[in-house]
């Protein structure tokens, strides 16, 4: 009887284990479910928390898109092994609903690969998509597709972007797939996947369907005050022209990556431009969702970075006087704001890694 107790308990062991290593994930689809979203729009202002985008309202006329949502909640963003911590981290509890350890991702604390939101919803018939101002390799977008200990492993992260097949993607890093150490030219292999391929976003007025593959900058795009324009807002237009085409559905994933690099570099002006930047995008995005009546858009930062702080300002001058209080990110709670179907979700105070089962139960997909 012991014996067989024993056995028994091996071979529960043993499937809990395979289990745990498991990283299919085996959803239903729900044909013709109307109370959820068709589309999801998630925005990520990387670095952004409460004053910067007080800061940003009060030089813009005191207006701000994201006051336009009306559900609001805030996350937590402590990642597996750090009170504070980094953008692979948390990027990786938003998209994968895994707290990670710092400096990886797509993994989650053991270093056992996790399957992405975006991966998810790929393998059940929606489009999707990932914008972003930083390099498509960075740690935010890649958290998205890639599976590494290691974020700055650009090479191995831009070879697992090309084992998914997101319709859209759109940011720099351009080195990490035609000038590569290993010299292998990811290129052809984007070209072998009928992408449009394009390295500047100038004449996409004529791309209404099929794939796109944009890598706009050599490395890091350039910022705000050294003349990036409207490219951010481009790429949202066109990915939501693209990814609309699909009935069933989207997902795109926007990314303000700029706001962090401004604020660890402590640089008010550089943070602002960068956050009204993002700004126009989150209005384009929630035009979109007005007109569509069927979307979902949640906004959110990944962490506060600079500890910003608001000491003085004028609303009559527009102006604001900032102070920082570090040059790295900080544990302080960041803000979620819902737009559309579903909305009402995302109010309360919890995990990042609750954004992700959220957008799970609001997809037209459930766990069995
Ligand atoms: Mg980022
Ligand atoms: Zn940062």
């Amino acid at each position: 009887m012991m014996k067989k107790y024993l056995i028994f308990l091996c071979v529960l062991i043993i499937f809990s284990c395979n289990k745990e290593k498991n990283i299919k994930y085996e959803p239903v689809i729900i044909e013709n479910d109307n109370s959820k979203p068709k589309n999801i729009i998630f925005l990520i202002g990387d670095g952004m928390g409460l004053s910067q985008i007080t800061g940003a309202m009060t030089v813009n006329n005191d207006e701000i898109n994201m006051s336009k949502c009306k559900y609001i909640g805030l996350t937590k963003t402590s990642s597996a092994d750090e009170y504070v911590t980094d953008s692979g981290a948390s990027g990786t509890a938003l998209s994968t609903g895994h707290k990670a350890n710092n400096g990886s991702v797509g993994v989650d604390a053991n270093g056992n690969p996790v399957l992405s939101i975006i991966e998810i919803l790929e393998d059940n018939g929606y489009s999707t998509g990932i914008v972003t101002t930083d390099r498509i390799t960075g740690a935010t977008p890649a958290a998205f597709y890639a599976h590494q200990i290691n974020r700055y492993e650009y090479e191995n992260i831009a070879c697992d972007l090309m084992k998914t097949d997101i319709d859209v993607f759109i940011g720099g890093g351009r080195k990490n797939f035609d000038n590569r150490i290993d010299g292998l030219n990811l290129i052809d292999t984007i070209l072998a996947n009928d992408y449009h391929v394009l390295y500047n976003l100038d004449n996409v007025s004529n791309i209404n369907s099929g794939k796109v593959a944009a890598l706009i900058a050599e490395e890091k795009p350039p910022s705000m005050l050294d003349g990036r324009g409207n490219m951010l807002s481009i790429a949202t237009q066109l990915a939501l022209k693209i990814l609309s085409n699909n009935p069933k559905g989207f997902f795109l994933m926007i990314e303000g990556a700029q706001i962090d690099w401004a604020c660890h570099d402590n640089d008010q002006n550089y943070m602002i431009a960068e956050m009204l930047d993002f700004n126009k995008a989150i209005g384009l995005a929630l035009d979109f969702a007005e007109q569509n009546g069927n979307t979902l858009i949640v906004i959110t930062a990944d962490h506060e970075t600079g500890g910003f702080c608001l000491i003085d300002g004028d609303l009559t001058l527009n102006t604001i006087e900032g102070a920082f209080a570090s040059d790295e990110h900080t544990a302080v709670m960041v803000p979620v704001f819902a737009f559309g179907p579903g909305a009402e979700n995302f109010i309360g105070v919890y995990e990042n890694t609750e954004i992700f089962y959220k957008f799970i139960n609001q997809s037209n997909i459930s766990s069995n």
